[in-house]
């Protein structure tokens, strides 16, 4: 087990944005450096007072244009940062139709602190075990640019289920490396044991959400995870083959795989079930993404889902920098920004983006189940023992002797007492 601790990066800015954000940014914001410079002109003639009564009644009277000066310094520098530096550091804003942002407020205050972020490598395998794939062998796969395929994940009782989902669509899907990035502190042994019987390559880390966001609402979800594998690509120096984040609960049509493996920068297509238009994606004319259809625009310029993209290893790695923010809603924008592309590099995929292939589905969660039974029948003269405590392992249910309603046990339609069925 390896493990390394790193500082937040921030994403770049181009020149670009910036001159795009100066255009979008409200009038009155354009005019603060004239005030202040109006402002401190008067602050020093009030301070520069010759005699001691004066200079106390000055001190008074420059005291209050000072406190005033620095306030309206402090103003002046969160209006005129640019609002890509305003979003890097978690500050907001940047928006035009701002109805949504208002909710990010209290967080963003929160950004400023260092943060605290680590990693490590529970267990992995580059050795691909899988035999055959859509009907031919392993080995007639083996020119084609690896995928890796990012999957941030977190303990619920959901969560062995999901992996085990997509871990079964993933088994069709040649040349790919899994990067399982557990939100939790220790490494799951269940999640070892469930990712090495597939035979798919993957790496599995831990790399959880800093404690200060933890409680946030919204919380950055799947971000420390996503930067973790980030982190681990850069690490490993790839400079070949195509990144994608693909979350533990959507659904993935396997053309998808085939379409992504073809990026040569950044490659784009719709999301199925994604906001009020249940799709979110590139609007296409004569084969190039024009535009974006999506129901949440908030200022985004790249106003896509996390599925909607895949980049190549090859164009990233020229931007060391690359990173995802902590702010909720804006991880694609700021992903994107931080890698600079252009909107005529991007690629449509899924025939001109005309085609769904991949769905934002959700499942829907609920508390940990809860069993009550003595734990004198967990033992091996029923399956019951060491069913329950796979359920526990798998952060499924818990096993209890005093809270909740004795576990139901029964037989031709009638509970029966546990000592009639278990002794
Ligand atoms: N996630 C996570 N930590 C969290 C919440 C979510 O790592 O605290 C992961 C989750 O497993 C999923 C991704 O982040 O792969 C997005 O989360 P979710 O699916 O809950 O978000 P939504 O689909 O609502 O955008
Ligand atoms: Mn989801």
């Amino acid at each position: 087990m390896s493990s390394a601790h790193y500082q937040a990066l921030e994403p770049q800015t181009s020149d670009e944005d910036n001159e795009d954000i100066e255009q979008r940014r409200p009038k009155q914001q354009q005019h603060h450096h004239y005030h202040l410079r109006n402002h401190s002109g008067s602050t020093t003639t009030a301070c520069s007072l010759a005699t001691p009564v004066m200079a106390r009644k000055g001190r008074r009277r420059c005291l209050l244009p000072l406190v005033g000066g620095v306030l309206f310094f402090i103003a002046f520098c969160y209006l005129t940062l640019s609002v890509d530096t305003r979003l890097a550091l978690g500050l907001g804003g940047g928006s035009d139709d701002s109805d949504d942002e208002g909710s990010h407020n209290d967080l963003d205050r929160n950004n400023f602190r260092p943060l605290n972020e680590t990693v490590h490598i529970c267990s992995e395998s580059y050795e691909d075990r899988r035999q055959f794939m859509q009907d031919k062998p392993n080995s007639e796969y083996g020119q084609l640019p690896v995928i890796y395929f990012v999957t941030p994940t977190y303990p619920r009782r959901e969560q062995i289920p999901e992996l085990t989902r997509l871990a079964h669509t993933l088994l069709h899907v040649p040349r790919l490396h899994w990067l399982v990035a557990d939100d939790q502190q220790k490494c799951n042994d269940f999640i070892d044991t469930l990712l090495n019987r597939f035979g798919i390559p993957f790496t599995h880390m831990v790399s959880p959400m800093p404690a200060k966001f933890r409680f946030a609402d919204p919380a950055p979800r799947g971000v420390a995870n996503r930067r973790a594998a980030l982190r681990w690509l850069r690490q490993h120096n790839l400079t070949n083959g195509v990144l994608y984040f693909g979350d533990d609960d959507n659904t993935y049509d396997l053309r998808l795989f085939s379409e992504i493996r073809k990026t040569q920068r950044v490659s784009m297509f719709p999301v199925g079930l994604i906001a009020d238009y249940a799709i979110s994606g590139p609007v296409v004319r004569k084969g190039k993404v024009v535009a974006f259809l999506d129901s949440w625009v908030a200022g985004r310029r790249w106003p896509v889902d996390m599925a909607g993209f895949a980049v190549s290893l090859e164009y990233m790695a020229q931007y060391p920098n690359v990173n995802m923010p902590y702010k909720p809603g804006y991880e694609e924008d700021l992903f994107l920004r931080s890698i600079n592309v252009r909107m005529d590099e991007i690629e449509p995929r899924g025939n001109n983006c005309t085609e769904v292939l991949v769905w934002h589905t959700q499942t829907k969660s609920k508390k940990l189940g809860v069993v009550r039974l003595e734990s004198k029948y967990l033992d091996d003269r029923s399956n019951l023992g060491a069913l329950l405590r796979n359920l526990e392992l798998m952060g499924v249910a818990t096993i209890t002797e005093s809270e909740s309603r004795t576990a139901q046990i029964s037989k031709n339609g009638k509970a029966k007492p546990h000592s009639v069925i278990l002794s």
